[in-house]
């Protein structure tokens, strides 16, 4: 199933996607969980879609590809290295990311996006798929220059706009240690990476980071990005493409 936001009439509405048809949906407390479906159904294609989830928090995790932590020349890390994006970073298909005057490079990183749908706390290994709502395609926008070396990367990482998340949350993935995940620069693939390269699995990223931090419905954990990052300018458009999910477009101004 493909869970979609969108607004009209000055509201947020939320949706099912079915062959390119939008049926808008209620739910009947916090999302996910029951809902009910109105009569009202839009062609996909007529609407602005919005981020697919509201994430009170987005946990990034830092080389979780082999080859992308050979690519930078870091040693493969023993636990998860993770850092938190703010939920003012998050803007949806289609929204501009904005370059921000201090930085002279900015990056994108295509990555795997992993929705939270239960309130998750001190979750083990073997019970992680419980609490996940989907997956979507995300963008962990970072000013590479403003990056540094060692040390934290918050302020390299959360400037409005940086977190681009959707088109929607595929609820729907059989195995998400093999998706293929693509980044393309104005139609040019530049980075291809593939879940099975993970070092640390989706499982394991939930109960590492749940043993910290409460996980809430809509909390997503971008699951690091793959080997050929590199910088976007002003009037790129970078795509992340995730087969069985879909296409995540955002221009940059
Ligand atoms: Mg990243």
């Amino acid at each position: 199933m493909k869970i979609v936001r969108f607004r009209m009439d000055a509201r947020d509405r939320w949706g099912i996607l079915e062959d390119k048809l939008v049926h808008e949906i209620t739910w009947k407390g916090i999302p996910p969980g029951d809902y009910s479906r109105n009569d009202n159904t839009f062609p996909l294609e007529t609407l602005q879609l919005l981020p697919p989830c509201l994430p009170t928090k987005i946990i990034c995790v830092g080389l979780n590809y082999r080859c992308h932590a050979e690519e930078v020349n870091m040693e493969i890390p023993k636990v998860p290295i993770i850092f938190l994006k703010p939920s003012t970073a998050v803007i949806g298909p289609g929204e501009q990311i904005v370059h921000p005057p201090q930085s002279r490079r900015v990056d994108y990183e295509a990555e795997l996006g992993l929705v939270i749908g239960k309130k998750a706390k001190n979750v083990v290994v073997a019970k992680a798929r419980d609490f996940i709502w989907g997956y979507t395609c995300a963008n962990d926008v970072t000013a590479r220059d403003l990056q540094p070396k060692n040390g934290q990367w918050t302020y390299s990482k959360s400037f409005d706009t940086f977190a681009p998340l959707g088109p929607w949350i595929e609820t729907e993935i059989e195995d998400p240690h093999n998706l293929k995940v693509s980044g393309i620069l104005n139609g040019r693939e530049v980075q291809r990476g593939w879940t099975g390269d993970f070092i640390f699995s989706i499982e394991e990223l939930v109960a590492f980071i749940s043993a910290c931090m409460t996980l809430l419905p809509g909390d997503v954990i971008m699951t690091g990005t793959p080997a050929g990052i590199g910088p976007i300018r002003k009037g790129d458009t970078f795509t992340v493409k995730i087969d069985g999910i879909g296409e995540l477009s955002n221009g940059i101004k």
